[in-house]
């Protein structure tokens, strides 16, 4: 009978299925390695084994697991890595998935390749460094976080070799299946270190074989490849640290104003978390980036200045904390929304696609500024851009305020002390290296504004010397990445979930 296994040892197969499974064989019993879709199951007898008493998962991701759930009594006995519950169980689950549709934005997911409906009667008892025992064999569980923050390795001693069942935390040559798994929040490096470690725990181990769950079995001892990933990763952690290391902050003084509003020039005040207030010598106003609706710092500000409410509303990125109260103040002050293209075009659609930090209720623009150009409003005129950095769909714009010229940023870049001087990458918000983190950090150098008024308050003075840094930055950080790349490519690995279009 035609089988699919691949025999690795005498009594150790391979099965590829949506993740690789490893059977071992015990006379006519078996312990299997992670389930897939569970088609492995009927190739069975072809190996001469009738039963398969335990069922041991490396990870909660849907690719590892999803053919268990078919609510069924099982022959079997899965085991999961302690602590992996919220992941599995059905009910949690489901509250989880009630929880975020509540939120007003699209938030961070605590998993990238979830389960549908969630595994009943599992046992998640696989706490790392207890071990168990049963069918002439002793399974010990060492802790490799990366794909998920419980993952865990399997180590055994199996026909005279010490094997290691890896699950996700290890791929040939060095490098991680979807590194974007590495992303546990949208900027630390949180994930990248824990996973280094998982590695220099596996590396302190004598091991003969490798067993990841993607791509090819190591036959040979892997100390040389874990070598070559613990230095991977470590490199990922760095690039995910300082974007321009030894960069002063260059702090601007500003006059505090009421309802803690700051002015930092006579027409240009900050308010709330990230927005900005611009007067005209007309009294007319123009709000960038609202974070709350009904803003009573900006009400303060209008009735002390005597302007008038904003006529014009603008955005630098999608994320909701910039453009969630568009739509409300558009409302409360009809005022017109001007975008541009490339922040409009996901906030026309954020109902019906995932778009990171974007509210859940579409904005729609009165008005969009060409992707490159000149836009004016009362005697202002603003040179617009697209700006990607902590984001893809981000642009900025720059007019001169005062006698200054003026760059409101948004999140792409911060001072140093800020957020390791980022508003963080990830592959989520479709952060790019050269096309993005670098070409801004170029535009930045050509446009030469005196200063950048960003998000969060983060408003700075303009020096060549951060954006030179970001440019080698973002070159080191790219190969960072590609490095951990199993084809190489960051199109096919890292944003295979967001859909890199390859666009300038
Ligand atoms: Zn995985
Ligand atoms: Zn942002």
């Amino acid at each position: 009978m035609a089988t699919r296994f691949q025999p690795l040892l005498p009594g150790l197969w391979l099965y590829p299925d949506t993740c690789h499974v490893y059977v071992l064989k015990f006379g006519r019993d078996a312990v299997a390695v992670d389930f897939g879709s569970g088609r492995w199951m009927k190739d069975l007898p072809a190996l001469g084994i009738d039963r398969v008493s335990d069922v041991f998962l490396t990870h909660h991701h849907a690719d590892q697991c999803a053919g268990l759930e078919p609510r069924r009594t099982r022959p079997f006995t899965v085991h999961a890595p302690a602590g992996d519950e919220p992941y599995l169980d059905p009910k949690m689950l489901r509250s989880h998935r009630h929880a975020m549709r509540q939120l007003p934005y699209h938030a961070f997911p605590r998993n990238y390749r979830p389960l549908a409906r969630g595994l009943d009667a599992i046992s998640c008892d696989m706490h790392p460094y207890r071990e168990w025992r049963g069918q002439d064999l002793c399974l010990r569980f060492v802790p490799t976080p990366g794909h998920g923050p419980q993952a865990i390795s399997i180590v055994t001693e199996f026909n005279g070799r010490q094997l290691c069942f890896c699950g996700d935390a290890a791929h040939a040559g060095g490098t991680i299946w979807e590194p974007f798994n590495l992303e546990w929040d949208h900027w630390t490096g949180t994930g990248a270190l824990e996973a280094w470690q998982g590695i220099e725990r596996l590396r302190g181990i004598g091991l003969d074989r490798l067993l990841p769950s993607h791509g090819p079995a190591i036959a040979s001892p892997p100390a040389s490849l874990l070598r070559t990933l613990s230095a991977r990763l470590m490199r990922l952690y760095r690039a995910k640290g300082s974007i321009c290391a030894g960069e002063k902050d260059h702090f601007l003084r500003a006059e505090p104003r009421p309802n803690r509003a700051r002015q930092y020039l006579p027409h240009l005040y900050q308010f709330d978390e990230n927005s900005y207030l611009l007067i005209s010598a007309t009294g007319e106003t123009l709000v960038v980036d609202p974070s709350r609706a009904h803003s009573r710092a900006m009400a303060g500000l209008i009735q002390e200045l005597g302007v008038r409410p904003p006529q014009v509303i603008l955005a630098t990125h999608i994320h909701s904390d910039h453009c969630g109260a568009m739509m409300a103040l558009r409302k409360e002050t009809g005022a017109r929304i001007c975008l541009h293209p490339r922040v409009a075009a996901p906030l026309r659609q954020v109902d019906r696609q995932f778009y990171l930090y974007a509210p859940s209720t579409p904005v729609a623009a009165d008005e969009l500024w060409p992707q490159i150009g000149t836009w004016r409003w009362q005697e202002y005129a603003f040179t617009v851009a697209p700006w990607p950095g902590q984001t893809w769909w981000h642009c900025a714009f720059m007019t001169r305020i005062d006698g200054r010229k003026v760059l409101f940023g948004g999140d792409s870049f911060m001072p140093a002390s800020r957020w390791n001087g980022t508003g963080g990458f990830c592959a989520l918000n479709n952060s790019r290296f050269r096309t993005g983190h670098m070409a801004s950090a170029r535009l930045a150098i050509r446009w030469q504004p005196d200063i950048l008024a960003n998000g969060h308050g983060a408003v700075f003075r303009f020096t060549d010397s951060r954006f030179r840094r970001i440019i080698r930055w973002a070159q080191s950080a790219e190969k960072a990445m590609q490095d951990l790349c199993p084809t190489g490519s960051l199109a096919k690995d890292y944003y295979a979930l967001t859909g890199f279009d390859g666009r300038p």
